[in-house]
């Protein structure tokens, strides 16, 4: 299988290229080609793994932060990616029959440990396959893609006036209120990840 070179390096390191790797490398290049560049751009993951070391790894590389926040609840997403700059959010969520192995390869996970070479080297054929039909496709082929405008509203108001959030109709300080597709929210409501807010 031919691998980009800098994917290649990472496998090195990694020791193995699995399905997620592959994910969060596609992933991570959709979104540096979608802004230009990592750098501005916070990313959040719902799940430790391959992926969000990918993630990790192109974030380091193109970016400045080189931080992935893993997020500890459940989300509506799989992958989350904001822009400050842009004020854009980008969402990933995975299909999940484009990326799993078939059940019938799945079926073979508990004999793998049982020293039969030959269902190894089934099961290693079909987990290449599948890493290198991530590699091939357009993103957009596994990911259901999200593109969401969200900006600080007013975020150097000076007073301590409140605003009503249009989604849980708490009221919240202007300074901490987003614009999310032109609907004013509270931080809770913003989809956005609590950890980012302090450097806003
Ligand atoms: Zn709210």
């Amino acid at each position: 299988m031919l691998v980009p070179i800098e994917l290649y390096g990472l496998t090195q390191r990694m020791g193995h290229l699995s399905p997620d790797l592959a994910i969060g490398w596609q992933i991570g290049k959709y979104v540096h080609e979608f802004f230009d560049g990592l750098q501005e751009v916070r990313i959040a993951v719902a799940a430790e793994g391959d992926a969000a070391f990918a993630l990790s790894y192109l974030s380091r590389e193109h970016g400045c932060y080189g931080q992935v926040t893993v997020t500890e609840t459940p989300r509506p997403w799989d992958f989350l990616f904001y822009h400050a700059v842009t004020g854009t959010a980008l969402h990933f969520t995975l299909i999940r029959k484009h990326i799993v192995l078939s059940q019938g390869l799945r079926s073979l996970e508990p004999h793998l440990a049982m020293d039969k070479p030959a269902v190894v080297e089934i099961y290693r054929t079909g987990l290449d396959l599948l890493v290198e039909s991530i590699l091939k496709r357009p993103v957009d082929s596994f990911c259901k893609i999200r593109q969401i405008r969200c900006r600080p509203l007013l975020q150097t108001a000076e007073n301590n006036s409140t605003i009503r959030c249009c989604r849980c109709g708490k009221s919240s300080f202007v300074q901490n209120a987003w614009d999310i597709e032109g609907q004013i929210c509270c931080q809770t409501c913003s989809g956005l990840e609590p950890a980012w807010f302090m450097y806003h």
